[in-house]
Order: structure tokens, then C-alpha cells, then sequence
């Protein structure tokens, strides 16, 4: 025992100083407690173990596992795991501005009095979607309870077979809705909804018709799917409310970037929708949030909710978001949301791009591929893009170790081959994304 070092000893390797901007003082001295207590628990059954390299493997995991930037080059523009949409510039400031001091939140600067803290970014986002109102609450899936607590609760929600979906994350929708105090009433079948199916199941007890978009699959074949317009038409004359989860929300045309039509929230409305609820941090390009865009009055009740308490947004969120509705208020503008400005690459400026790095590491060449858009949009879409391919003897190795390379790349394999997808990668990450690739060889 008295060859191990003390835990100071251990703390003044060389080593040691890497980590502590992005570890810390006391994680790294717990770190090092915890190797010395396993090397002193291998002493004491006799067994081998090398304490400054288990303690350098310690510090390096540790240090992979904090929060991080990588680069995404899979290809999959909006990904979950990897954070979902990246922040505009603007959002960002407005971000750093609003959070880095007071701001007027819930207070109304002309009388001095407590103002209301949605009363704004509503007032743009129903003028952006064409909405009578909007709300902002923490995620979608808190949108969608709070839309089932507010209106179904001991009360009948239809819903078609072939949209009882689960969303990821074990988030289900007849989970959701026995959790809100709803009663699910099923119609159709997996592959069938008509309007007549609805027409049966309305009851005195019926409150809702909810939609939910099929974000991670799609049926084909014989299949047929409730008519928006005329589901609306059913439920303003049966007196219940047609709500739909849109979840990654398109905000525009979809076949502007190649890829195929997909309904949008002002289609949705247009349709007679009365609440509609997306994503922030999908197809908006957002920040962390979940939006309910509709009538006036359904969205009243929502507000008046005590739940919603529970689901809020701070003021960074808030004024994200705000930023982020702003810049979609124009063609132009949009392109500087990261994720437009990835869908809107041509692939020749792909190719450009792939060629320096190529150029630059000597590795690798460029592929013609496809890639996808993501977060429960447009499942089984794909758009054209450009990768650059990496042959390896074992691409899973490869693929491990651009993972550890700084900053962290995350590639995807097909055939064997390692590819580094260039759409999902902002040019100014490529000399990054060259370095780590020069790095990884
Ligand atoms: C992604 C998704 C959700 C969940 O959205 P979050 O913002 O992650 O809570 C809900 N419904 C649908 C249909 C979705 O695609």
C-alpha cells in the first residue's frame, strides 16, 4: 500500500491540467480518489493494475462525457441525440442579451404594472402561422397535454388506429391520454380511418378529435386517412374540437429543397384545424419548445390552464424563439436559420466544400448520396447530398475513432464505407471536420 502514490501526488501530473477547464477541480479529484481506491483494491487481491494510465483513461472518459459541440456528419439534418436544429445567430444574441441581465418578462414598461410573458412572441407567432392566437410551452409533448388536460380530461378523445403512435423516448399518445384523464375511443383500423368511423364513435361524451402526425414511419399500400376538411366539418358540427400534433411542423414547401410535400401548420389551419402543436426544434429551427397555434378561444382555455404553470418557458427560450419567428418572416432571412440554410446547399456547393477537405487531408473521396431531414419529419424522405467516403478495413474502428477525435465527428457507415455527409455540417465547421478526419487516419 504505501507504493501508491497520495491523491495530491496523482493531481500534479502534467496530464491533469488538459482537463480542468472542461472537468473541473472536484471531478477530477474524485476521479483520482476512485482510481486510487481501485488500485488499492487490486493490491489487495493480488492483482496487476497500472493506476496512471487508469486514471488517464478516467480523465479522457470523464472528458468525453461532458457537453459537448461535435460535428454531425450523418447526413441527418435534424437529429435528437446529437441536439435537434442549431440556433441562429440571432437567436443566440438575443439569448445572450436577454439572459445576461433583467428584461421586462411579465412586466408592461407603460403603466409599470405585471404584464403577461406570452402576450409577445404570441402576438408574432399567430401573425407568422395566420392563427387567431398562439402559446408557447416547454416541448411538444407538453403541448399535447396540456391540450388533452385542458379539453379531454374525464371526457372521450377519438383518435384513428393508424395514428396511435409512439414518438420516441417512450413518449405514446394512448399513454399520454390515459395520463391526462382521457378516454381514448379507437377508430378504424391500422391501416384505415374513415369519416364514417368518427361519425359512429362521437358521443355526448366526446371532446376531442386528435390527429397525430406519423413522424417516424409511413403506411403505403391500402391505406386510406382521414380527410382534414371534412373531419373539421364533422367536429364543428358534432361541437368537438379538431386538434392536431403536427410535431415537426413544416413551416414552408418542403419540394423547395427536393424533398416530398408535407402538410404544413397553415395548411393544417386552413383546413379548419382548431389547435394545431409542433416542435420549436424541429422544422422551425428553434430553440427547445413546443408550440400551440389555433382559434382564440381554444387557446384561452389553455392559458387559463394551472398546468401551464408547470410547462413554461423561460426568457431565453422566449427570446430565441422570438428571434427565430422573425427570421422566418421572410424568404431571405430564413436562410440564415441554420438548418435552411443546410437544406438550401446545392450540392455543388457540397462538392466544393468536400473537395478542399479531401484536398487539405489527402483522405478520402466524394460520393454522391442522400440525405435525410430527421426529428419525425418527412419519414423515409431523403434529399441529394454529397459525402466524402472513407474506405477502412474495419469502418466501425474508423468510425470510433473520429468519435474521439476533437471535436467529436459522428459519421454513419453504409457498405462498409465510413461517410462524412456534408449537408448536416455548417461550412464553418469543415476546418474542423478536416482536422479530426486528419486526426482519425
Ligand atoms: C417530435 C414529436 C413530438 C415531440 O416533440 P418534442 O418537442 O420533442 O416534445 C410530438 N409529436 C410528434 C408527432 C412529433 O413528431
Amino acid at each position: 500500500m504505501r507504493g501508491l502514490p497520495a491523491v495530491h501526488r496523482l493531481l500534479s501530473e502534467p496530464a491533469v491540467a488538459g482537463y480542468e477547464s472542461s472537468l473541473g477541480r472536484d471531478a477530477i479529484k474524485a476521479i483520482a480518489q476512485e482510481s486510487l481506491d481501485r488500485a488499492r483494491a487490486a493490491l489487495v487481491a493480488g492483482q496487476r493494475y497500472d493506476l496512471e494510465r487508469a486514471f488517464a483513461a478516467a480523465l479522457e472518459a470523464a472528458a468525453a462525457a461532458q457537453l459537448q459541440p461535435v460535428i454531425n456528419a450523418t447526413g441527418i439534418l435534424v437529429h435528437t441525440n446529437l441536439g435537434r436544429a442549431p440556433l441562429a445567430r440571432a437567436a443566440l444574441d438575443a439569448a445572450a442579451t436577454i439572459g445576461a441581465g433583467y428584461s421586462n418578462l411579465e412586466y408592461d414598461l407603460g403603466p409599470g404594472q405585471r404584464g403577461s410573458r406570452y402576450e409577445r412572441v404570441s402576438a408574432r407567432l399567430a401573425r407568422l402561422f395566420g392563427a387567431q392566437d398562439a402559446l408557447v410551452v416547454n416541448n411538444c409533448a407538453a403541448a399535447v397535454l396540456l391540450l388533452l388536460d385542458t379539453f379531454a380530461r374525464g371526457r372521450e378523445c377519438i383518435v384513428a388506429r393508424s395514428e396511435l403512435v409512439e414518438i420516441g423516448g417512450g413518449f405514446r399518445i394512448p399513454d399520454v391520454l390515459e395520463r391526462s384523464g382521457a378516454r381514448l375511443v379507437e377508430i378504424g383500423t391500422t391501416n384505415k380511418a374513415r369519416l364514417a368511423d368518427v361519425e359512429r364513435a362521437l358521443s355526448p361524451q366526446t371532446s376531442l378529435l386528435l390527429r397525430t402526425h406519423r413522424s417516424n414511419f409511413s403506411l403505403e399500400g391500402f391505406v386510406e386517412d382521414l380527410d382534414s376538411r371534412e373531419l373539421a366539418a364533422l367536429a364543428q358540427r358534432s361541437g368537438v374540437l379538431l386538434v392536431e400534433d403536427l410535431g415537426s411542423g413544416a413551416i414552408v414547401d418542403m419540394t423547395a429543397f427536393g424533398l416530398p410535400r408535407e402538410r404544413t401548420v397553415g395548411a393544417a389551419l386552413a383546413d379548419g384545424v382548431a389547435v394545431v402543436a409542433i416542435s420549436g426544434d424541429k422544422l422551425f429551427g428553434g430553440p427547445q419548445c413546443g408550440m400551440l397555434v389555433g382559434s382564440a378561444l381554444a387557446l384561452g382555455r389553455m392559458r387559463g390552464n394551472p398546468l401551464l404553470r408547470a410547462l413554461r418557458v423561460d426568457k431565453t427560450t422566449l427570446a430565441m424563439l422570438d428571434a427565430t419567428a422573425r427570421l422566418h418572416e421572410s424568404e431571405r432571412t430564413r436562410l440564415e436559420i441554420p438548418l435552411y440554410a443546410m437544406l438550401s446547399a446545392s450540392t455543388d456547393d457540397l462538392r466544393r466544400r468536400g473537395e478542399a477537405i479531401v484536398a487539405r487531408t489527402g483522405h478520402g473521396r466524394l460520393v454522391a448520396t442522400r440525405a435525410a431531414v430527421g426529428g419525425g419529419s418527412l419519414p423515409g424522405a431523403t434529399m441529394e447530398s454529397t459525402a466524402i467516403a472513407i474506405e477502412a478495413n474495419d469502418a466501425d474502428l474508423f468510425a470510433r475513432r473520429l468519435r474521439n477525435a476533437r471535436p467529436p465527428t459522428i459519421a454513419r457507415i453504409e457498405e462498409r464505407s465510413v461517410l462524412l455527409d456534408l449537408r448536416s455540417v455548417q461550412p464553418h465547421e469543415d476546418a474542423a471536420l478536416a482536422d479530426a478526419l486528419a486526426a482519425s487516419i
